[in-house]
């Protein structure tokens, strides 16, 4: 039976002055969240905008301090140095805009540095070989010579995908990745997630992980697909988690959004019509 890889346990956090805020306060972002993920399994988060989503997510990614206690892997994120933290999380974003121009294969190569002894001692041959196999994997390896400022949304959001893989940690968080991806290109991304997700992570210290997700995505039928378990946030809080049958209910997700998300759903579902 697989344990769990993260544990929040009580968990307060907030920005600027808000970090200041005690444990407890309404004035905090994320207010007293309790939960834990089971290695393996992938979590999606759901909660109107503002809610605190990104926030939890940068908590669990070590990128935030926080009151209470987190730990990813039975460690606690806050007491690990950088470079560990990297072996244990990685972590997708939106597309964002690139300032830096490296190759794909070198980009993709990035994941591998966590693992070498200096960012400047270079890579082994072992990371050029991974960093093949993933460009393989995602398709990308006619690009690999191409200059990552001259990708469209969709390759430039593989590439940072495959950068996460080459990282090899237990735990991917996922940011809304999708977001301002056609349609295509989010089912290739999806459903490049879900075959990840049956294989097996080995981590450099030789230990074997079944991979495990936890993300945001903005469209809730992305997420009621990918998830096991869902996570429901409203105003900082836990509002419910469990199997996504249990959760993704109207009356649960009327509570979060305070709207007719049914209606809503209803209305604005396009169904093609078949000829
Ligand atoms: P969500 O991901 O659910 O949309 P966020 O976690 O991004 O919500 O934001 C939660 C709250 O934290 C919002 O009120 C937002 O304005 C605030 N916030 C987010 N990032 C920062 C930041 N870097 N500095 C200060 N406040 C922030």
């Amino acid at each position: 039976m697989p344990g769990n890889i993260i544990e929040l346990k009580h968990v307060s956090a907030g920005y600027g002055r808000h970090k200041k805020e005690k444990p407890g306060t309404d004035a905090l972002v994320i207010k007293d969240v309790s939960f834990t993920v089971t290695e393996g399994s992938c979590v999606c988060l759901i909660g109107p905008n503002g809610c605190g989503k990104t926030t939890l997510l940068r908590v669990i990614a070590g990128m935030l301090p926080a009151y209470g206690e987190v730990l990813v892997d039975g460690k606690d994120i806050r007491t690990l140095r950088r470079k560990e933290i990297a072996s244990c999380v990685s972590f997708l974003s939106q597309i964002s805009q690139v300032y830096y121009s490296y190759s794909v294969f070198e980009t993709v190569m990035q994941g591998r540095y966590v693992h070498g002894s200096s960012f400047f001692s270079g890579t082994s041959s072992r990371d050029r070989e991974i960093t093949s196999q993933i460009l393989e994997t995602l398709g990308l390896q006619d690009l690999a010579d191409r200059q990552i400022t001259a990708l469209s949304g969709g390759q430039l959001q593989r590439v940072m995908l495959a950068r996460c893989i080459a990282q090899q940690t237990p735990v991917l968080i996922l940011d809304e990745p999708m977001n301002h991806l056609d349609m295509k290109v989010q089912s290739e991304l999806t459903e490049y997630l879900m075959k990840w997700r049956t294989q097996s992570v080995r981590t450099e210290s030789g230990r074997e992980y079944k991979p495990t997700i936890i993300g945001v995505f903005h469209d809730i039928n992305t997420a009621a697909y990918m998830a096991d378990d869902i996570a429901l946030i409203s105003d900082g809080r836990l509002l419910a988690s469990g199997r996504k049958k249990d959760v993704l209910t109207k009356e649960l997700l009327e509570k979060t959004f305070r709207f007719d998300v049914t209606g809503y759903l209803r209305k604005y579902q396009y169904c093609i019509m078949e000829p």
